[in-house]
């Protein structure tokens, strides 16, 4: 067996190949240290990390206040179950929830196992607040939609290959198309028995997708209309990704109820995760008012590492270093220069149809077939010079770096992407 220390990348891939399910398919670069917006491989070479562990790691690689959290709290408890009470949960609660302006936290770990919360609280509102009859709730979803690999969550996702062969499904979803609103209109005005609409502020795995400017606050308008829970997964959209706090929330800049702002759009429950943590350890968490969450009652649900000592302190440490490096206004600032640089250079491109995005979530459309490798092909060029994106489908690549680049980085970055699509234009 080869020492964990003179391991070389090709090494490293044939293990993961021969000993590991395969379930990914990873960009081929084997990576053993990050720090900030640089991540480096086994051989020593050091690229922008664009991607950001599909935007966890918003606050940089191993972010020393995190980091810091973590090897404190990991020193002192680290799970104690919620058989018992711990010190980090409760100020965690009060902090998480006073952050984003609701009455209650419930915590959990992954994305997926947050939204599968969710659609358990909206379920429960429905039948003990709404009175829908028993097990006839149904919940609006969209198409195109991620929200995770649960069997429940994958019954409603219209992608074969995260669906295909792993029946039977989950019931009580209705799907209509993203970005329509007359579609949701009509669900609503023809069901009596919809629990919640639970979407994306901006369809990320999808592609980046960004609705029409008014899709939420409308969407919501009709939610409350028809006594209907809104539901926004902002798992990969949220924690100042979009150069908004929240992207539900519209054009202030946070969901804060002390903000002087009122927020455009405030959800009836608010999914998080990834970056909840900075990308250091799997923390996520549904929030809602006492309304909706008094409906969860002692044993009706529950997780043995949700709430633990150690997320609770590094969620509170990732939280305040958005606030303290001002990571939202960063996301916001460099976004506009990013699609600026390269709608610029687009006017004249072959190779790439557009790009689209909020903040630092944008992707590149490519003038490709979706079933070509040709964004597989820039990614590969990419890397080799310095930069690790990854296309979300074939035609489609994705740039989500962490929010604590500067803007010499990214230009340093824009750099790079024009230089690697000049090299594919015909
Ligand atoms: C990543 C993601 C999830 C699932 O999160 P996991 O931690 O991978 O389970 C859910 N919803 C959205 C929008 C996501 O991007």
């Amino acid at each position: 067996m080869p020492l964990l220390n003179t391991l070389s990348s090709k090494e490293a891939m044939n293990l993961e190949h021969n000993y590991g399910a395969h379930n990914y398919h990873p960009l081929p670069v084997v990576l053993n240290r990050g720090e900030g917006v640089y991540v480096w491989d086994i051989e020593g070479k050091k690229y922008y990390d664009f991607l950001s562990a599909y935007s966890s790691v918003n606050q940089g690689h191993c972010h020393t206040a995190i980091v810091g959290a973590m090897k404190r709290q990991a020193e002192t408890l680290t799970l104690t179950s919620r058989a018992f009470y711990n010190d980090q949960l409760g100020p965690y609660e009060q902090y998480i929830t006073q952050y984003f302006g609701f009455d209650k936290v419930l915590p959990m770990n992954t994305g997926a196992e947050a939204v599968e919360t969710a659609i358990k609280i909206t379920r429960r509102w429905a039948y003990k607040i709404k009175g829908i009859p028993e097990n006839k709730a149904k919940i609006i979803v969209c198409e195109n939609n991620f929200h995770g690999r649960t069997t429940t969550i994958i019954s409603f996702s219209n992608d074969p290959t995260a669906k295909k062969h792993f029946g039977p499904y989950t019931d009580g979803f209705i799907k209509i198309p993203y970005d329509d609103t007359n579609a949701l209109q009509k669900v609503l005005e023809t069901h009596n028995d919809i629990a919640g609409f639970l979407v994306e502020p901006i369809q990320g795995e999808a592609g980046v997708y960004v609705p029409s400017e008014d899709y939420l606050k409308t969407a919501k308008a009709l939610c409350e209309e028809h006594n209907v829970l809104f539901v926004a997964d902002e798992v990969q959209t949220g924690i100042a990704r979009t150069g908004r706090l929240l992207a539900s929330c519209g054009n202030c800049s946070c969901a804060n109820k002390d903000c002087s702002d009122t927020p455009d759009v405030k959800p009836d429950v608010l999914i998080l995760g990834k970056a909840l943590s900075g990308g250091v350890y799997p923390v996520s968490a549904v929030l809602a008012n006492d309304a909706v969450m008094n409906v969860i009652t002692p044993g009706s649900h529950g997780s043995t590492f949700g709430g633990n000592p150690v997320a609770a302190a590094v969620a509170i440490a990732a939280l305040e270093v958005i606030k303290d490096e001002q990571l939202t206004e960063n996301a916001e600032q460099l976004g506009q220069l990013f699609r600026a640089q390269l709608n610029e250079y687009i006017k004249d491109s072959t190779i790439v149809k557009l790009v689209r995005g909020k903040g630092l979530l944008n992707a590149i459309v490519i003038n490709d077939s979706e079933e070509s490798d040709t964004a597989w092909n820039i990614c590969l060029k990419l890397r080799d010079n310095g930069l690790l994106a990854k296309p979300t489908h074939g035609n489609i690549i994705r740039f989500a770096p962490p929010l604590v680049m500067t803007e010499d980085q990214l230009l340093d970055c824009v750099a790079i992407i024009i230089k690697t699509l000049k090299a594919f234009e015909v």
